[in-house]
């Protein structure tokens, strides 16, 4: 094999960084650039070290970017809730400790090999080259670290172009990943980022020659810009996921499971239970079991007041109140005049299936619940609340056939059945952890193999041994 001179200038001035020691980091090795086509040059250059070391290597930086993810896991949890003013500390380590812990890396890319009379024919994963990357303010420093390490793995390196109000927390993210890098023997700039993204910096990356591939995470606005590219693009956005409880199932336990969910972190995880859909016949038992696990039910006339509170009308659509987004349940029923304690979790109300509170993505700990006078009637409402996003459904029941319907009716990307909706991501469920769910283009739950161009290597008439 011939190394070309590009890769050898890049190979000494490795070599010329390890010599350094870690205290000599400067500030611009760290990934933060003022100008994205500077960002793009120092992760090219950086994703043409990467090519040349050894699978050991770079599994070393991600356990160092593991390690450093745990130490930091509370700090990067203050810094979002302060940024954003969304999601709750206390559960914002827990998302940072299990991204560190359950994300994928190396071992995530496989070979397959085929060897008979014609020869030896591998079919291997390997890198893009450099990725766009756009970042959520819900899970801003989880998916930058989750969103590294499996792009790490697959051999890329990253342009990030975090939301601009969530940047700061996004970009310590990528400082820890580069630091991470650097105190193992890699390059600086595997990851990188704007200081002060915008969307005119996106549009840039979605043109760029030098990106070869691009990953959206967000809502439908920057997935279908991301996909209208004219690059390759994986697209993780929005759902409205609906759970519904039929009457086979444990109720009091279906109650606690769906206020758990919708609750984590303040219904910020695009996972979360957004809304309810229960058979009449058990429909007052689960309220009544919801309230004993910290919810507060309100009635028609407060429905509407919170309605006005969190929702904005703007020509003639319903958006949602960023100002209410990942807020405090027992906040928001303070803004509606309501007094009450911590220990309030989530607000709770029956509508119809059309209300706004219901069709809209709130993100917020919020859930409305409309009775289905059957199951069949409950998995047809659910599907139409769905949007046709196929990201996440969820179902409490204990009869199969009923399980087994509604998840091939709906057709998500996620379809979690008796727990929580963060099940889904390893916490209390078996599997690995991941923060971009690819709904819109169909790889569902990213890792580093989603990352990799898949290629075909033949020797033919020869290394059979059989
Ligand atoms: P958002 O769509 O407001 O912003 C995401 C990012 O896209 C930001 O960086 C923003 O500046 C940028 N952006 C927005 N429109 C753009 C455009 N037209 N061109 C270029 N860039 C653009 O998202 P958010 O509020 O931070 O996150 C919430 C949304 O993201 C929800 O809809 C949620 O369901 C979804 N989400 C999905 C996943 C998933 O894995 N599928 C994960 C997290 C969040």
């Amino acid at each position: 094999m011939t190394i070309r001179n590009e890769d050898i200038e890049a190979i000494v001035k490795q070599v010329l960084i390890n010599l350094k020691s870690s205290k000599q980091i400067k500030n611009e090795e760290l990934g933060i650039f003022n100008d994205v086509n500077d960002a793009v040059n120092a992760a090219k250059e950086s994703q043409r070290i990467l090519r040349y070391m050894s699978i050991d290597q770079r599994e070393r930086i991600i356990n160092k970017i593991r390690e450093k993810t745990i130490e930091n896991a509370k700090l990067l949890a203050q810094m979002g809730v302060n940024e954003t003013g969304m999601g709750r500390v206390d559960h914002k380590i827990i998302k940072h400790e299990l991204v560190a812990k359950k994300t994928p890396g190396t071992e995530d890319i496989k070979t397959i090999a085929w060897s008979g009379d014609n020869g030896l024919t591998l079919v291997e994963m390997g890198p893009f080259g450099v990725i766009g990357a756009i970042t959520p303010s819900t899970n801003p420093s989880e998916t930058v670290i989750c969103n590294s390490i499996g792009m790490i793995a697959s051999g890329n390196t990253i342009v990030f172009n975090p939301h601009p109000g969530a940047s700061k927390v996004s970009n310590y993210a990528v400082r820890l990943v580069n630091e991470a890098s650097l105190e193992e023997g890699g390059p600086p700039n595997l990851a990188v980022s704007i200081d002060k993204p915008t969307i005119e910096m996106a549009n840039i990356l979605f043109k760029h020659p030098d990106i070869s591939l691009l990953v959206a995470t967000g809502g439908p606005g920057v997935v279908t810009a991301c996909l209208s590219s004219g690059k390759r693009a994986i697209g993780a956005g929005a759902g409205n996921p609906p759970v519904v409880v039929d009457e086979t199932a444990d109720i009091k336990k279906a109650a606690k499971d769906i206020i758990d969910g919708a609750t984590f972190d303040n219904n910020l995880p695009c996972i979360a239970e957004k809304e309810v859909i229960a058979v009449d016949e058990i429909a007052d038992e689960l309220i009544y079991y919801m309230i004993k696990n910290g919810a507060y039910k309100i009635e028609k006339d407060m429905v509407d007041k919170l309605t006005e509170l969190v929702l904005e009308k703007k020509n003639g659509e319903y958006v949602i109140s960023r100002n209410w987004v990942g807020r405090d349940a027992y906040k928001i029923l303070k803004a509606l005049g309501i007094d009450a304690d911590e220990s309030i979790r989530c607000i709770i109300f029956e509508a119809n299936e059309e209300h706004p509170l219901v069709e809209e993505e709130l993100m917020m700990p919020i859930l409305g619940i409309v009775r289905a006078s059957n199951v069949d009637d409950a998995i047809k409402i659910a599907i139409r609340l769905e949007h046709g996003n196929r990201h996440s459904a969820h179902m409490h029941s204990k009869n199969v056939d009923n399980l087994t319907r509604f998840g091939r009716e709906i057709d998500t990307a996620i379809f979690v059945k008796n727990a929580p909706s963060y099940a889904a991501l390893g916490f209390g469920g078996e599997g690995y952890c991941t923060f971009t769910i690819a709904s819109r283009t169909g790889e569902g739950l990213t890792s580093a193999k989603t990352f990799t161009k898949i290629r075909r290597c033949v020797l033919a008439d020869g290394f059979s041994i059989r």
